[in-house]
């Protein structure tokens, strides 16, 4: 990864008496710090990506900790290394996207969560849901519930991000149960402060090794018959020792108001959107003091019943804003209210919508309509004015604008997945279109337009095994395609080792691009080493590693080519040779180049360089001579690149607009490709762009230039 975090490095220095200014995410980090966290891994995904990213680069100062960090190759490994808290007094965090890494996780987590920790456990999860997010929705309470770990949801301001923290370790030992904390996509990039402790350095780490054999106590396996005597100890004697913690430590937060015949009871997560409502409805002034009670639950499980039934007590009703579906905490008060023969009405998802992020937009609808219900003398006021604004200006703009043109996510300029989609395209039009299992990753891009490719989405990984089942039904091949951050994070176990097992005949596509892009950027075990990208400045780094070609030769992957993948021709000819080929079994495509963010990442600096120290550096850019330029845009239709767009032609006789490169371009070379290989128009132009040019270099453009002179006179 080219990028640094330089500066997050020496935020997680700062000692006793120091401010931390900086995003919710980095504060966690810190906290994991000043927790005394002897090991940290994970596996990256939005929104919580730079915490791995960070504490893997700040490795030597981590190192003079004894804090050990570990970059898995998927959350299932990340999950397991949380083991090491089961038996030990180690205090251990992990951290990944959810629901999708959870999901990966589980199995580990189920095994964790029956066993139960001696040592603090913490999971760090993304909870990616609602208008930003990038993955299925669903919500990381259902698998808290199911095995009965304690899940956090704190309020998206940095001390009490960092309590949080701090505190759920404390909560995991307490109660000997793994704790997780989810932070929403707006608590990890909320900016704040708070004021800094120094580090702690484990009393166990790298530093201070354990010393003699482990005890070997059955009862921590997670094996029967100790799982019955686990399953027990769950409920009889880890969730009440986790609910005395969470009273005593006050975990959860009461905020009186003056309307004391009503309350709202809110996840953690969500107070600050419910303060913005409460705002626009008059109810909280603009330091988020509110007049209507409010029970902020920092900690969603478990939920303390006696804290539920004395702030319920003695009010008309109680609002629950509980984001997503099942409304797990809004039942569970309920029988809480019920148990405790409370008649307070219950409101939540009959005023709130089932589904769906709540904004602070939605949650002022629903505080409205339960206003109306519970306190008619709170509602219709400045609430209800604001809402009615809203309408009336979106219905403005919707009768200026009409439908807005979707404007979907793609490919970066110049990225080498584009070509190998605009080679599927040049072969569809021979062999006929085949089914086409996607995959996570930056190649989901070609489901858009102008590729349209992509009939499934099976998760991290799955693409392969997602086609087992359509390939014997289908008379054409289907491809699967996967990114090298895919193939190692599930695809060569779940997807080819299966396929060889079975004798599957499918076609496998590998983005082969050096790192695990769309997460970021980070390395994977067959990126290129740092000696290699330095000297590889111009070329493709990702060409000198093979160590996805070794390993599917090494399962017994027979049929196998690597094709460049700007080599448009080349990869539509070999991606036919795998429809047709009568051989039998599994058929992998290499498609090697390397991710162009990285590469210009990489490349920037060093000509920056070269530019600064006097030297000659040539860029490539492509063009579209307009004077050719036939405009019927195939070009753009087989490519989808940002940069090749359009413009008016200045010729008056040309009604169309002509295909036209802007400043973008990073000379990728896919316009003359795609051109070449579908026999297009000739309008492309390859220039060369010389900076610090040499004597020679204007000598030859001199000549250039006068006999471009003499052969085209003005
Ligand atoms: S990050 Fe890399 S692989 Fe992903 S779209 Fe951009 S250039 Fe392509
Ligand atoms: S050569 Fe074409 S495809 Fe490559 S970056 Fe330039 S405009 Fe985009």
């Amino acid at each position: 990864m080219e990028v640094s975090f330089h500066d997050e490095i020496e935020h997680l220095k700062l000692g006793d008496g120091d401010v931390f200014h900086g995003e919710g995410i980095l504060a966690v980090t810190k906290a994991l710090l000043q927790s005394g966290v002897a090991y940290v891994g994970g596996y990256q995904g939005a929104p919580v990506s730079h915490l791995l990213d960070v504490m893997v680069q700040a490795r030597d100062y981590l190192d003079r900790l004894g804090v050990h960090v570990e970059a898995c190759t998927n959350e299932a490994s990340a999950a397991a290394m949380l083991g090491a808290s089961i038996n030990y007094p180690l205090r251990g965090a992990v951290t990944w996207k959810s629901i999708v890494g959870t999901n990966v996780a589980s199995d580990a987590l189920s095994n964790l969560a029956s066993a139960g920790v001696t040592g603090g456990a913490l999971i760090v999860v993304g909870e990616d849901y609602g208008e930003g997010a990038s993955v299925i929705q669903e919500r990381t309470h259902a698998v808290a519930l199911k095995s009965s770990m304690w899940l956090l949801d704190p309020r998206p301001e940095l001390p009490t991000i960092v309590r949080m923290v701090e505190r759920g370790f404390e909560l995991s030992e307490a109660s000997n149960t793994p704790v997780i904390m989810e932070l929403r996509i707006r608590a990890c990039h909320v900016r704040g402060s708070f004021a800094a402790s120094a580090n702690r350095a484990p009393p166990i780490s790298r530093r201070e090794l354990l010393e003699g054999p482990p005890t070997f106590v059955y009862e921590r396996l997670a094996h029967p018959p100790a799982t019955f005597r686990q399953e027990k100890l769950k409920f009889d004697v880890r969730m009440p020792a986790a609910r005395k913690f969470i009273v005593e430590q006050g975990l959860n937060e009461i905020f009186d108001g003056s309307e004391r015949e009503v309350g709202i009871i809110v996840q953690g997560g969500l107070h600050n959107n419910l303060i913005r409502a409460l705002g626009q409805a008059g109810l909280a002034d603009t330091f988020g003091a509110a007049r209507i009670p409010i029970l902020a639950l920092n900690v969603v499980y478990p939920l303390v019943p006696g804290q539920i039934r004395e702030f319920c007590a003695g009010k008309r009703a109680v609002l629950v804003v509980e984001e997503g579906s099942p409304e797990f905490i809004e039942q569970e008060i309920a029988t809480t209210l019920r148990r405790g023969d409370l008649n307070t009405k219950l409101h939540g998802k009959d005023v709130l919508p089932m589904a769906g992020e709540y904004t602070a937009d939605t949650i002022l609808r629903g505080l409205e309509r339960f206003l109306a219900a519970a306190a008619p003398r709170l509602a219709g006021g400045a609430g209800a004015a604001y809402i009615a604004a809203v309408d009336a200006l979106r219905a403005r703009a919707a009768t200026a604008l009409g439908a807005l043109p979707p404007r979907p996510p793609t490919f970066c300029v110049g990225c080498p997945e584009r070509p190998v989609f605009a080679a599927m395209k040049l072969v569809e039009r021979e062999v006929g279109k085949p089914h086409v299992s996607a995959d996570i990753g930056c190649h989901a891009f070609a489901t858009f337009e102008p590729f349209s490719q992509g009939n499934s989405i099976l998760g991290y990984g799955m693409s392969l095994a997602s086609a087992a089942g359509v390939a014997p039904m289908m008379a054409r091949r289907p491809v699967a395609i996967m990114g090298d951050g895919g193939f190692w994070h599930n695809g060569f176990l779940s997807g080819v080792s299966s396929a060889l097992l079975n004798g599957g005949d499918s076609i496998l596509l590998i983005m082969k691009n050096g790192y695990s892009s769309a997460t970021g950027t980070q390395e994977l075990l067959s990126s290129p080493p740092a000696e290699a990208k330095r000297a590889a400045r111009e070329q493709s780094a990702a060409a000198a590693d093979r160590h996805i070609e070794n390993t599917l030769q090494g399962a017994g992957v027979k049929w196998l080519r690597t094709v460049h993948n700007y080599r448009v021709a080349e990869m539509a000819a070999t991606l036919k040779e795998a429809f047709t080929t009568p051989e039998p079994g599994l058929k992998v495509i290499v498609a090697e180049g390397e991710c162009q963010l990285e590469r210009q990442r990489r490349i920037r600096p060093l000509v920056a360089a070269s530019l600064k120290a006097g030297e000659r550096v040539v860029r490539t850019r492509f063009g579209v001579d307009e004077d050719v330029c036939s405009g019927d845009h195939s070009c753009i239709r087989l490519s989808g690149c940002p940069s090749l767009t359009v413009k008016d032609s200045t010729d008056p006789l040309k009604v169309d607009p002509v295909a036209h490169v802007n400043n973008g371009c990073v000379g990728c070379g896919l316009c003359g490709e795609v051109a070449h290989a579908a026999i297009l128009c000739p309008s492309f132009f390859r220039a060369e762009i010389v900076q610090n040019p040499t004597w020679w270099d204007r000598l030859a453009q001199r000549v250039r230039a006068t006999l471009i002179g003499w052969l085209q006179p003005a």
